[in-house]
């Protein structure tokens, strides 16, 4: 793996960063999203991709150009990025799409690779073997080993400057992601997809997707870029950018726009549906639904695949806003209120809390506690670990949620859902959370666990906890030997 990608700033998993992209003489700030080219049908042009759009890096694939009469040959003496106009980085797949979908292609890798250096590429990609979901183990294993001799063989070839990508595939099998990854990483190629996801996310089987790419991630090294190959629905990037991916393509903006489908943030919508346009894009902007609906074929396709495309860029700018602040999980989790599928999605990331929590920043903006999903973020987690190391001093000791009392050693706060603190971290992140007045028991069995890690780490010390009317899973969860108080009734 080539030194070509940088972090600068995490928030859970994921990163903003930079990848350089030696060949094309430009670096890519991630995460980015890649806009899809298919060299005959451009809906969007290159150019405008790059002028009205802002896309740094854009997909194309290669196979297509190598069996096309129109482009091959001026692919090969002018280049890519002459051929389609573009100054940006340009990556090209390799045929595996068609693999998938017709069983067969008439190239070999080496043939592809060769191909794909000459028309100029700045990131290449094998011919790997897409496994879908829910394939029988022996396929997926099969099919896995035939990926791993193709990246083998490219990893063993000199591409110069041109970046080569390492497919992490595996179907629906967590331990053959995690198996992929490893050998994909050992290989020495610089860039991962996680490849043949595109039927999980046209199911909605966000929790699934989670699992696969958490897998994928186990088996990579922290600083390996990772593509999530055909990720294009812009309701997903938060999730998939919180589970640490860098690079996103999407095709589905043009795809959609051919069948009148048009994309939000919360959804897809069909555009004979829509009574209005919930957006100020360009598009939406000048042209009402029934405007649209009126468009000869092809103009309102290049219109809606315009909107599709400007929905998608603002949300990976929110997206990298986020990441900034420090808010990405607020973000996530707005998302996730949004489609119920997107609420599996959620909790299928908090489960890997502990993976998140690895790179999630000390101190960020605000935590927002915004429904009983938040206490299972990876600060809660992180603060009950801190409680292991914290020493009250003294030999009794005060919880409480209202004002220090007499007759104690120590006098400590404890607040929802995180459980007790010393004073002195009041002003620290994440105690100085924002919370509802009107919070719902999970927050309390969580403020009661971490009471109960305290008080597990002090077996010599007495505590107290006076509390304002916890509801019984809560007070149930905190050991026998602490003595309750209920605020107001002392
Ligand atoms: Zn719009």
């Amino acid at each position: 793996m080539r030194d070509v990608f940088e972090v600068s700033r995490y928030d859970a998993a994921g990163r903003l960063g930079e990848l350089e992209v030696p060949r094309a003489g430009v670096t890519v700030e991630t995460p980015a999203l890649l806009p899809v080219v298919n060299p005959h049908l451009q809906t969007v042009a290159p150019a405008a991709l790059e002028s009205e759009f802002g896309a740094e890096a854009l997909i194309t694939n290669s196979y297509v150009l190598y069996g096309s009469d129109e482009f091959r040959e001026p692919a090969l003496a002018a280049g890519l990025h002459e051929v389609l106009d573009f100054s940006g980085a340009v990556m090209t797949d390799s045929g595996s799409f068609q693999l998938a979908e017709y069983g067969d292609i008439d190239v070999t890798t080496a043939e592809i690779l060769d191909f794909q250096e000459r028309i100029g590429s700045d990131i290449a990609t094998p011919v790997d073997v897409p496994t879908p979901p829910d394939a029988d183990r022996e396929r997926a294993e099969a099919d896995l080993a035939t990926t791993r001799e193709r990246i083998d063989l490219v990893s063993a070839t000199d591409t110069g400057e041109m970046l080569v990508t390492a497919p992490v595939q595996g179907s629906t099998y967590p331990d053959l992601r995690e198996a992929a990854a490893e050998h994909a990483a050992a290989s020495g190629l610089d860039l991962f997809p996680v490849g043949a996801v595109v039927p999980l996310m046209n199911e909605y089987r966000y929790a699934d997707l989670v699992a696969v790419v958490a897998a994928a991630k186990r088996g990579l090294p922290e600083s390996a870029p990772v593509h999530l190959f055909g990720a294009g629905h812009p309701m997903m990037f938060a999730l998939a950018v919180a589970l640490g991916c860098d690079l996103f393509d999407s095709a589905a903006y043009a795809i959609y726009a051919r069948d009148d489908r048009y994309m939000t943030v919360r959804t897809t919508e069909h555009l004979e549906d829509l009574s209005y346009l919930p957006c100020s894009c360009p598009v939406c902007a000048e042209y009402t639904p029934e405007d649209l609906r009126g468009r000869a074929d092809d103009e309102r396709e290049r219109l809606l695949a315009r909107h599709n495309l400007h929905v998608s860029f603002a949300e990976m700018r929110r997206v990298k806003q986020a990441l900034r602040r420090g808010d990405l999980l607020e973000l996530v989790e707005a998302r996730a209120r949004g489609h119920p599928a997107m609420v599996d999605g959620y909790r299928a990331l908090l489960d890997h809390a502990d993976r998140l929590e690895r790179t999630d920043p000390v101190s960020k903006g605000t935590f927002f506690y915004l429904s009983a999903d938040s206490p299972r973020r990876p600060e809660v987690r992180r603060h009950h670990d801190r409680l292991d190391r914290l020493e009250p001093d003294g030999e009794s000791v005060l919880l409480t949620e209202g004002n220090p009392a007499d007759g104690f050693d120590e006098c400590w706060r404890v607040a929802p859902p995180f459980g007790p603190y010393p004073p002195a971290l009041s002003d620290a992140y994440p105690l100085t959370a924002q919370v509802p007045d009107r919070l719902d028991d999970a927050a309390y069995e969580w403020a009661a666990d971490g009471v109960r890690r305290l008080v597990a780490a002090h077996p010599a010390t007495e505590f107290t906890l006076a509390h304002d009317g916890w509801p019984a899973s809560a007070l149930d969860r905190v050991p026998d030997r602490v003595e309750l108080w209920t605020l107001g009734e002392t």
